[in-house]
C-alpha cells in the first residue's frame, strides 16, 4: 500500500459565541482558549483533502455564499470552497468524492454553487456526494433547536443532485476509509477513519471541534443531545487511546493535529 496524501483546507475562520461552543461562561473556558471580545472567540473551519490512487476526495466544504453567514459569523474576505482549492492547486473538476460529515450550514455550503441564471449547481461535477441517511433526513425536517444550522435551499439541491449517495449504516467506503458515526451532535454525523500504512487518522469534526473538547464535560449548545455526545465522544476517545489515532480537530484555531493520552482520568496531548 503506498502513502495516503492528506491536505488540509483552510476556509477564513469565523466568530461565535464561546459559551456556546463551551457550553460555559467565557471566565472559565477563556483559560483555556482565547477570548477576542466579550464572550467570542475565533474558530478554524479546516477540510480534507485526501489523495490516494486515482481518488481525490474532499471532507466538507465550508460556508456557502450567502452573504448573511458571512456577517453573522464576522468572517473577512470570504472564499468559496473552489477558490480556496485552486489557491491549493486542485481544480473544482477533478474532485471524485465529497464526504459530508453532516449537513450544518459550515459543512456543505461550498458543495453547490449558484450559477449565471441562479440556479443552484454541484460545484465539483464529476464527484459523487455522500451523506448519511439519518442526517439528510433530520436536514429536511430539523427540529426546532435544530432549524437555523441548515441552509434550506441548499438541503433540496442535495435531495435533487442525481450523483448523492446516502449511506445508511457505518462502513468502510475503501479498505483504508472507514466511516463511523456519531448522533450527539445531529442524527447521522459522519466521521472519516483514515488507515493509512503506519497510522490512523481521525477526522473529528464536530465530535471533538477543538483541542478543548477533550475535558469530560464540555459539550457543546450546539449538540443537539449533549449527554450522548460526551458518552460518544468518550467512547470513541478510548479507542482513539488504544490505537493510537491521530486526531484532526476540524474548529480549533490553534492546534490542528494531535496525539492524545489518558492522565489522572483526563484526556491530554501526548509527547
Ligand atoms: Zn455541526
Amino acid at each position: 500500500m503506498k502513502k495516503i496524501e492528506i491536505f488540509y483546507i483552510h476556509y477564513p475562520p469565523f466568530i461565535i459565541d464561546g459559551n456556546e461552543l463551551f457550553r460555559d461562561s467565557a471566565p472559565n473556558w477563556s483559560r483555556y482558549y482565547p477570548v477576542i471580545d466579550g464572550n467570542l472567540c475565533l474558530i478554524a473551519l479546516r477540510s480534507l483533502l485526501i489523495k490516494y490512487e486515482n481518488k481525490l476526495i474532499l471532507v466538507d466544504t465550508g460556508f456557502s455564499e450567502n452573504k448573511e453567514f458571512q456577517q453573522i459569523y464576522h468572517i473577512k474576505k470570504f472564499r468559496s470552497c473552489d477558490e480556496i482549492l485552486r489557491i491549493h492547486g486542485f481544480n473544482p473538476e477533478q474532485i471524485t468524492h465529497v464526504i459530508h460529515t453532516h449537513l450544518h450550514i459550515d459543512h456543505c455550503g461550498g458543495s453547490f454553487k449558484l450559477d449565471k441564471g441562479k440556479r443552484r449547481k454541484p460545484t465539483f461535477p464529476f464527484a459523487q456526494y455522500f451523506v448519511s441517511k439519518k442526517q439528510l433526513e433530520t436536514a429536511l425536517n430539523p427540529s426546532i433547536f435544530e432549524k437555523d444550522s441548515f441552509e434550506p435551499e441548499l438541503i433540496e439541491s442535495f435531495t435533487k443532485h442525481h450523483n448523492l449517495v446516502i449511506i445508511e449504516n457505518e462502513c468502510f467506503l475503501f479498505p483504508w476509509l472507514e466511516l463511523a458515526f456519531f448522533h450527539g451532535h445531529t442524527a447521522g454525523l459522519m466521521l472519516p477513519v483514515i488507515h493509512d500504512k503506519d497510522q490512523i487518522l481521525f477526522f473529528a469534526g464536530d465530535l471533538i471541534p477543538t483541542y478543548i473538547h477533550l475535558e469530560q464535560e464540555m459539550a457543546s449548545n450546539f449538540d443537539i443531545n449533549p449527554l450522548r455526545q460526551l458518552a460518544e465522544r468518550e467512547l470513541f476517545l478510548e479507542t482513539i487511546i488504544n490505537e493510537n489515532h491521530k486526531i484532526i480537530f476540524q474548529h480549533d484555531n490553534f492546534l490542528k493535529e494531535a496525539k492524545i493520552k489518558k492522565q489522572n482520568n483526563k484526556y491530554v496531548l501526548s509527547d
